[in-house]
């Protein structure tokens, strides 16, 4: 029985190695070479060909790569019924808490602003903010939104967060599903989103949110193009509503060279970089799966197929 590594970035032999290291008597297999499809039961993907998931026909276990599963959702023909399972690490969680909390310090001091006047030989003194001035909104506080929640509580940001159910962490308010939304994003005057991309939240971040956002409010989307409408960001960035916008992932990735997003001065941008999954946290987990698969038991970071996340 065996294992397949299915993705198209060019690092298939980077997770074989990985995995086979840890775990030397495993059969590894990339989904590109010849090899017998009916012995593989598990089948470790990021964002594969679609169709492809299709070949094996005693596939027991679909595993992501990584935190994010919408890219085995967007497969029409991900076969049914059987368990997929995702990342959760705690570094990257950290990782992406340090990206989110850069961004926010960078905004505040204006450092993006002072560089470009520093190319143009400009002594201009900016606003001046401190952390305590900011309430930041986190959306989504799983796995990557609880850890940054209480990253930026240390370091004295006002923070609340808005998710499908309640939470509890100390020294910040949660509010609850769509109706209680409109009062979450009044006043987040920072709003980083950490959703999963699903159904539910395809679009989310669009013209009638923005509005709802106090002026001049900041907004980060670290989780998926998908939730941004381009558009309307722009129209909102433009018209003075918000301030600027802090993206790591986009629709298309790389994101294509005509995109407005590129020259946009009021929007800064990285590679899809915030957090990096590291194969030290990553592998023990996808054998941990492997086994309790091998065993019937009940598998480790399985997502509800019915949530999408
Ligand atoms: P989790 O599944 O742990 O958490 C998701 C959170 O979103 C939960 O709090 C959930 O609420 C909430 N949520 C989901 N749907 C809704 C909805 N319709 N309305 C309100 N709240 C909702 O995810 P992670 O924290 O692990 O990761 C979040 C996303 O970050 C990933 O899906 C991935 O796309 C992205 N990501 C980006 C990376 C990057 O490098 N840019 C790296 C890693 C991940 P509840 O808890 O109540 O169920």
């Amino acid at each position: 029985m065996a294992l397949v590594v299915i993705r198209q970035d060019g690092k298939i032999d980077f997770w074989k190695e990985a995995l086979m290291a840890e775990s030397p008597e495993l059969q590894v297999y990339g989904y590109l070479e010849d090899h017998p499809k009916d012995n593989i039961e598990m089948a470790l993907v990021w964002k594969h060909p679609q169709g492809s998931l299709a070949n094996y026909p005693n596939l027991k276990l679909i595993a992501s790569n990584g935190a994010g599963v919408d890219f085995i959702f967007k497969d029409p023909d991900v076969p049914e019924g059987i368990p997929i399972t995702r990342i959760v690490d705690t570094k990257l969680a950290e990782d992406m808490s340090e990206h989110v909390l850069a961004v926010i310090l960078s905004h505040l001091k204006n450092l993006d602003t002072y560089k470009l006047q520093q190319t143009q030989g400009i002594w201009k003194p900016r606003n001046y903010y401190r952390i305590s001035d900011f309430t930041v909104g986190i959306m989504g506080l799983g796995e990557l939104g609880r850890v940054l929640a209480k990253d930026l509580v240390r370091f004295g940001f006002k923070v609340q967060g808005w998710a499908n159910s309640h939470k509890s962490i100390e020294n910040v308010k949660t509010f609850a599903g769509d109706k209680e939304l409109s009062g979450f994003l009044s006043s987040s005057e920072i709003l980083v989103c950490l959703l999963p991309l699903t159904n539910k939240t395809t679009g989310i971040l669009n013209i009638s949110l923005f509005e709802q956002l106090p002026k001049n409010a900041f907004v980060i989307n670290v989780a998926r193009g998908g939730h941004l409408v381009d558009d309307d960001l722009i129209s909102m960035l433009d018209s003075g509503h918000l301030s600027g916008a802090g993206l790591d992932v986009y629709h298309q990735e790389p994101l294509p060279a005509t995109h407005p997003f590129w020259q946009h001065e009021k929007i800064h941008m990285t590679p899809h970089y915030a957090s990096v999954s590291d194969p030290k946290f990553v592998v023990p987990q996808i054998l941990e799966n492997y086994r309790r698969m091998k065993a019937g038991k009940p598998l480790i970071n399985k997502i509800s197929r019915d949530k999408g996340y």
